[in-house]
């Protein structure tokens, strides 16, 4: 697989390939994808998902920022289907633009990925900006994060990462991967998620950007109680309108009551 690939792997990008067959196998087959589907992959590296997808599906574009790559991902995808290259840093490219390009019956697209995991916060949220033209998503990224993407209000990890998510997005974790599957193995654990934007008449956020303002402050000092985290975004009056004690804290607040006071902030102020 790793043929025509002669550079060494690079840490600052995240670079920890895949290499146990029965993980790829899973992934592939947790994709499942079906005739019409399109799919794009963020990090395609030397093709350890790319050329199973290929062999599978036929056609796929990816997204690799590493340019040492491109010339033998090229030169290798050949003989698996069809490969549309974008050269560059995925937190710049427009998903939605890419969806009108070429998108499935729905117009939307299916993201694939084992991310850097120095970026896959940002991607994350990166995908949630154009949720509407993304399908599903599955992710291999640090056990860790899919723990928190996942989390339940109660629980240590929960955070900002599950409030954003979940908001918008059903989250499934799928399976873990150990260190070993991967060259150069990682010092963590890793595990697999499925993301699937909920429909847009099912997303109950009135805005956005209030949306994210109330759960940043919220968490950003997880340790206080929300009258005092939530100074300046909303009011104590604010916060028992929304059914809300003001002396809880952020990791007691579910999804949906953080979304019932953001929606009061986004009408009222704060
Ligand atoms: N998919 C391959 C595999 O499973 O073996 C490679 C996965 S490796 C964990 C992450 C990949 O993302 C690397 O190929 C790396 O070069 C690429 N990458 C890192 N930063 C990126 C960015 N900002 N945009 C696009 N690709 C990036």
């Amino acid at each position: 697989m790793t043929t025509g690939f002669t550079e060494p792997a690079k840490k600052h990008l995240g670079q920890n390939f895949l290499h146990e067959k029965g993980v790829i196998a899973k992934i592939v087959q947790a994709i499942d994808p079906q005739p019409g589907d399109v799919l794009v992959e963020i990090g395609p590296g030397q093709g350890a998902l790319t050329f199973p997808l290929l062999d599978r599906h036929g056609e796929l574009t990816a997204i690799e920022f590493d340019r040492d790559l491109h010339a033998p991902l090229q030169a290798a995808s050949r003989e698996h289907g069809i490969l549309h290259l974008i050269a560059g840093d995925v937190l710049d490219v427009d998903f939605t633009a890419l969806a009108a390009r070429r998108s499935d019956a729905r117009g939307q697209i299916r993201l694939i990925g084992n991310l850097p995991y120095n970026l896959s916060s940002p991607i994350l949220f990166h995908a949630l900006d154009h949720a509407a033209a993304i399908r599903d998503m599955h992710f291999m990224l640090q056990k860790e994060v899919v723990e928190r993407m996942a989390a339940a209000p109660g629980s240590k990890v929960y955070g900002r990462l599950s409030v954003m998510l979940q908001a918008y997005c059903a989250v499934t974790p799928l399976f873990t991967v150990p260190p070993g599957a991967f060259r150069p193995a990682p010092k963590v654990d890793s595990a697999v998620v499925r993301l699937v934007p909920k429909p847009a008449e099912c997303i109950e956020v009135a805005d956005r950007a209030t949306f994210a303002n109330v759960v940043r402050a919220a968490f950003g000092q997880r340790r206080k109680t929300l009258r005092n985290a939530l100074q300046g975004v909303a009011t104590p009056e604010r916060i028992s309108a929304a059914g809300l004690r003001a002396d809880a804290r952020a990791e007691q607040v579910a999804v949906a009551e953080f979304v019932r006071l953001a929606n009061l902030v986004a009408t009222h102020g704060p």
